[in-house]
């Protein structure tokens, strides 16, 4: 806590101090909490980006059946996926007899040994404060301020009576997501959501089931994930782990009273090796990420990426695929989790900062030569085949190079740097 003190009245007021996110983003203003209502996803469901992409959201089905069950907004039936039927479930009581608390730290070892148990890829815990929660009226999920008396609850009161989040992450399978831009890697894609759903409902019951408060659909993920020391955000705007790369679900973060001890922001020298990098933004289809450096977004300075280009790719391509993943794919951090990536990430986290130049850019040679600089690679998965292309109208195109990107070949920045390549060397 600080105290803050106006000089000209000499009024004093307790605050909370800045929170620290590690060194991939930096508070550095007036960090607000955003407002719920103005998502990607919530504009768009009211129709104000477009037509097309609001078909895209409402009106899409999956050709296959696969695809069909794997999110609820591909299929052709809602029922028939299993995000609905979660989604709809009413949510337990809890338990009135509470378990004896131990000490916090058990507490806290028991609840991610739970959480792991069920299915979670790595857990985090951090302290709530107002800014990671929505504003915009979401609060609270739990049904405690229904009724004509009860009190509007606002991020601060909710911040207040639920003091920890707990943050999970599943990471989709590693072979499956290089058939990125392929109904394969869709697949991978959806179910590893869903299965973080899954995982997520059963941790939030099995804490009500110890007696303890959850409330859900109040928190803000990426900031959560940061605090709680899951990962650094790259400059695809994703979290980059130490064990699976940017290729991780962050769902929806649980909040909780359950006395549970914090965990500390990580150092897996994701901005340094984002410095040389740059793969994810020479990449892009869309152009989306920068190739520059940090900006000040809502008082947090961070890679900005154009999420608006990025998001009306979908309905141009949504007869193919339907998620892109190119960025996540090709961050030479998204790697399979065997012992040479850990050597690798070791070695960038034990450098001293000044001198992390010098293990980065020999990483990043590696990664080009060994891994492509633009990752392609063919995937079979039961009847599926990267390699090939089925068009809408049910033609196979067999070429070996027909498949992996289509429709849309390399960016237009890397054809930029090209010819100024080609320019300067006469
Ligand atoms: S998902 Fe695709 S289009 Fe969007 S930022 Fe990543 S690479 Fe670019
Ligand atoms: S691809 Fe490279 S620049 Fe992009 S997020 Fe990953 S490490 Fe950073």
């Amino acid at each position: 806590m600080v105290i803050e003190k106006d000089i000209q009245t000499g009024h004093q007021e307790a605050t909370e101090p800045l929170p620290y996110l590690g060194r991939s983003v930096r508070i550095v203003g007036d960090w607000r909490s955003v407002d719920a209502t103005q998502t990607p996803h919530e504009k768009n469901k009211r129709g104000e980006l477009g037509k097309p992409l609001h078909n895209w959201y409402f009106n899409r089905t999956s050709p296959d059946p696969l695809g069909r069950i794997a999110t609820a907004s591909t299929s052709a039936d809602r029922r028939n996926a299993f995000e609905t039927v979660l989604a709809r479930a009413p949510r337990g009581a809890v338990n009135p007899e509470r378990a004896p608390a131990p000490d916090p730290a058990v507490l806290t070892a028991h609840i991610k040994r739970v959480a792991k148990y069920l299915g979670a890829s790595d857990v985090g815990i951090m302290r709530v404060q107002p800014q990671f929660l929505y504003s915009g009226g979401r609060y609270p999920d739990d049904g405690t301020a229904a009724g004509p008396s009860a009190p509007p609850a606002t991020a601060e009161s909710t911040a207040k009576r639920y003091p920890y989040a707990i943050a999970l992450i599943y990471a989709w399978d590693y072979d499956m997501g290089r058939a990125h831009r392929h109904r394969i890697g869709d697949v991978a894609y959806h179910f590893g959501a869903e299965h973080l759903r899954t995982t997520y409902a059963n941790l939030a019951s099995y804490i009500r089931e110890m007696g303890y408060s959850t409330a859900a659909r109040v928190a803000t993920s990426m900031p959560v994930a940061l605090a709680a020391g899951l990962g650094e955000i790259g400059r695809h705007g994703m979290l980059i782990t130490e064990h699976f790369g940017a290729r991780v679900h962050l769902g929806d973060p649980i909040l909780t009273d359950m006395p549970l001890l914090p965990d500390r922001p990580i150092d897996i020298g994701v901005t340094d090796f984002c410095q040389v990098c740059k793969k994810c933004a020479n990449t892009c289809p869309t152009n989306s990420i920068t190739t520059g450096g940090k900006q000040v977004v809502n008082g947090v300075e961070k890679f900005k990426i154009n999420w608006e280009t990025c998001y009306r790719l979908r309905p141009h391509v949504m007869d193919y695929w339907d998620i892109c993943l190119t960025c996540v794919t090709v961050c030479p951090y998204t790697k399979p989790d065997v012992w040479w990536r850990t050597v690798a990430v070791k070695a960038i986290k034990w450098t001293p900062i000044p001198l992390r130049g010098l293990v980065t850019r020999p990483l990043k040679w590696i990664d080009d030569v060994f891994w492509g600089k633009l990752g392609r690679k063919r995937v079979r998965f039961m009847s599926y085949d990267s390699g090939r292309l089925k068009l809408p109208d049910g033609t196979e195109l067999s070429s070996e190079d027909q498949g992996h990107y289509y429709p849309l070949k390399e960016n237009s920045r890397r054809f930029d740097i090209l010819k100024t390549k080609l320019k300067a060397k006469g």
